[in-house]
């Protein structure tokens, strides 16, 4: 192997990069060389795009722990601004909640990576910052290098044993992938959403639960609000707030030639904002540490993450691994998750010195058996959800939605939506009147099942790759057939 300049090349400071470096810090005992690329200025690491570090901010205490238990990173203020007990998700009439219980925080975002950067010097990690990755970089079937652009415009070359490509969901570096690899290149664009958010702070016009609660995140199920995705009011403060709506292209183009409107994201989020009855004198915060971050909207991957995430030379993480919730596109703990276990292997791998495809493989299985299995087959109930009137979500979370339906989503297992089973005669009035929903409920748990117990068979090496995928796509597009997209609903 010819010299290269650092064992570890990653493209991308944000929430994923910044945990994989510090992961591999951790792991190899500070020995290996490892720089980070980012195309932000020193003094605005992490930043998204010009609009921000644009984020709904949740993420779970589980997720933050399991950071702490492994690479021993434990978060406190001022990266973490305020805590939640949990999230009421709320019908499209409001007429039903469900509470998912759970300790979770607001992160600053903005305040975050600087910390994170801290943590990942203490371990060794250099930066190189003002720098656009723009191609990898490849010899004799493995990638060896990035080449990008600095803020001047000159050009950057550098090589590494390993590129890790943590640039987010508009990632380039996968796409333009130089090698034969198992890796997908292209997300379909229906399986990206349009979100987007303000951080404000405000006067409380009333107590309404419904619309904020200080201590839990609230989510608005609404096919009109937001088409085939939620809106959310999450708690800053108990007068500050980061409230926003996620949509999906098509859901949206489908609904305004339906009712002849003309919305778009930023449009339907300000009108989201206004209908907020406890949200009023409401302005974009003013908090230095919000600056630069008050209003911005961004796209979040909610396939599942990407059946293979290592080449020869390479991995892939985060955003640009498509590894948000499909549900609710919650990236932060899977960034969490994979950052930390990516780490490891990479570690492993320099040490053993074998950084081939079958060696970072483990990367794949492990994140599956961790916290990848029940979120790729999350998709498939975020497929059903969008073929749901909001009559059928009001119907199906009054009747169908069930303690231990929540309790399992809570756990980020999957509901058995059992009240939707015809062994209960008390619940047969209530099928037969919306007998379509419980059947789609029923099929929803059983591609669910189906694709938990698929995902658990994840293959050991890249040998039995192939198989293994042709029986996910079996299950896939059959799940897609079945579940069209909505053409409009109110
Ligand atoms: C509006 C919105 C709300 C959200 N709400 C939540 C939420 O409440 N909870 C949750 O868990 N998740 C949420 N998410 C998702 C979450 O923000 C992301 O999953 C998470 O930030 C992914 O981290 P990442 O490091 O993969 O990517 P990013 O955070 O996007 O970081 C990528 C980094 O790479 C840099 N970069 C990009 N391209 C290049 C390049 N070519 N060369 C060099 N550097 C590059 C960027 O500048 C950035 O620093 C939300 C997302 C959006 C848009």
């Amino acid at each position: 192997m010819s010299q290269r300049d650092y064992d570890v090349i990653i493209a991308g400071g944000g929430m994923a990069g910044l945990i994989t470096a510090a992961s591999i810090g951790y792991h190899s005992k500070q020995h290996a060389k490892v720089l980070v690329i980012d195309r932000n200025a020193e003094d605005q690491p992490g930043r998204k795009t010009n609009n921000g570090w644009t984020c709904g901010d949740a993420t779970s205490k589980r997720s933050l722990d399991y950071l702490a238990e492994h690479i021993g990173i434990r978060y406190g203020s001022p990266e973490l601004e305020h805590p939640v007990s949990g999230v009421y998700v709320y019908s499209p009439d409001r007429k039903s909640k469900v509470l998912f219980e759970g300790e979770g925080y607001l992160f600053n975002r903005k305040v975050t990576p600087q910390r994170q950067v801290k943590d990942a010097k203490k371990f060794g990690t250099e930066f190189m910052y003002g720098t656009t990755a723009e191609r990898l970089v490849s010899e004799n079937g493995y990638i060896t290098g990035v080449t990008g652009r600095r803020s001047d415009g000159s050009p950057y070359k550098a090589t590494a044993r390993l590129v890790v490509d943590a640039t987010g969901s508009s990632s380039l570096l996968r796409r333009f992938m130089p090698i034969d690899s198992r890796i997908e290149k292209d997300i379909d664009p229906d399986d990206v959403v349009g979100t987007g958010r303000y951080i404000l702070d405000f006067k409380p016009a009333k107590e309404d639960p419904t619309f904020f609660a200080p201590d839990y995140c609230i989510i608005h199920l609404d096919q009109f609000i937001a088409p085939a995705g939620y809106a959310w009011v999450f708690p800053k403060g108990k007068a500050k707030v980061n409230i926003g709506l996620g949509v999906s292209k098509s859901g949206l183009d489908r609904r305004n030639r339906r009712f002849g409107l003309n919305d778009n994201l930023q449009s339907l989020i300000d009108k989201y904002v206004a209908d907020n009855p406890v949200i009023k004198d409401a302005h974009q915060s003013e908090d230095p540490a919000d600056s630069g971050n008050t209003k911005g909207n961004w796209q979040v991957p909610v396939r599942r993450h990407n059946d293979c995430m290592v080449a020869n030379g390479f991995a892939v993480v985060g955003d640009a691994a498509w590894m948000p919730r499909p549900i609710d596109a919650g990236g932060i703990s899977p960034s969490i998750y994979g950052g930390t276990i990516l780490g490891k292997v990479v570690a492993q791998a320099l040490e053993a010195n074998d950084v081939s495809e079958a060696s970072l493989w483990k990367y794949n299985t492990e994140y599956m058996q961790t916290h990848g299995y029940p979120m790729a087959s999350f998709e498939v109930l975020r497929r059903y959800l969008q073929t749901v009137t909001n009559d059928q979500i009001n119907y199906g979370m009054k009747h169908f939605l069930s303690e231990e339906d929540v309790q399992a989503i809570t756990e980020r297992k999957h509901p058995e939506f059992n009240r939707a089973r015809f062994m209960n005669p008390m619940m047969w009035f209530r099928i037969l009147n919306q007998l379509s929903l419980a059947r789609g409920l029923r099929y929803t748990v059983e591609k669910s099942s189906a694709l938990v117990t698929h995902n658990l068979n994840y293959p050991e090496s890249p040998a039995g790759f192939e198989q293994w995928r042709k029986g996910l796509l079996s299950e896939v597009n059959e799940t897609m057939e079945r579940f069209k997209p909505l053409e409009a609903a109110a």
